[in-house]
């Protein structure tokens, strides 16, 4: 990959697009920028862009079809944007292989983090499970470890962390992760899933303190997230 990986905004909003655009450069990224989805692949296939950032609702074709398009054509790294919270959790549904979702209105800030994140992540696909994996499961004892170090969770709090570090860099929805951990169909509230994940953030906090793995995202769910290494982050190299 090239040292300024290039990133393409698909946004009608002109000055939205613009101003990532900046944001982008001044992080070390080449941009590229198209208001309508219509010309988008063959831009891509002669671009061969690092990754897409693609708003849902444009002018004409929309960017959920778009989306389908260009991952019946390859992997490359896609970012939704949309307007909508609520869009977010039916986007997820589809299952459109999209790489992370961000709700418009973004920080460009929080922008430009996620797409490095993205980059880092399908950079090094298989990390997450791979030797540098920072810590092992043995679900028959309900227990994690780091190094020498080990913590025994509740049955809740070990399934909870096994189903997200599974899917490491995806987004789960609590709707998701209460299907996965009672499976005997009890009924319980999003909230009782926010405080199974803050206690097992609080339990995880005792094996790394200075490390966050569970991360929320607003309105949505939670992503496991391993944080980047300088070996892992070595594939793109950006400067600030
Ligand atoms: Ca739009």
């Amino acid at each position: 990959m090239s040292a300024h990986p290039l990133i393409l905004i698909i946004e009608d909003e002109e000055s939205l697009a613009a101003l990532v655009g900046d944001y982008l450069r001044a992080a070390g990224f080449r941009v590229g920028h198209l208001a309508r989805a219509e010309p988008a692949l063959d831009w891509i296939a002669r671009e061969r862009p690092a990754l897409i950032l693609l708003d849902l609702m444009l002018p004409g074709q929309d960017g959920l079809s778009l989306c389908r398009e260009i991952r019946a054509r390859d992997a490359l790294p896609i970012i939704m944007t949309t307007a909508r919270v609520e869009e977010i959790d039916r986007l997820l549904g589809l299952e459109l292989g999209a790489d992370d979702y961000v709700c418009k209105p973004y920080s460009p800030r929080e922008l430009v983090a996620r797409v490095k994140a993205v980059l880092r992540r399908t950079g090094a696909p298989s990390d997450a499970h791979g030797p540098a994996a920072l810590i092992r499961l043995d679900a028959e004892r309900l227990r994690v470890s780091h190094g020498d170090e080990s913590i025994v969770l509740t049955a809740v709090e070990f399934a909870l962390l096994a189903a997200l570090r599974q899917a490491a860099g995806r987004i789960l929805t609590r709707d998701h992760l209460m299907d996965r951990i009672y499976r005997d169909n009890r009924i319980v509230s999003d909230r009782t899933i926010d405080s199974h994940v803050k206690k097992l953030r609080r339990r995880l906090g005792e094996l790394l303190p200075d490390v966050e793995l569970i991360h929320a995202v607003y309105g949505v769910g939670y992503r496991y997230e391993e944080p980047e290494s300088p070996v892992r982050g070595a594939g793109v190299t950006v400067t600030e």
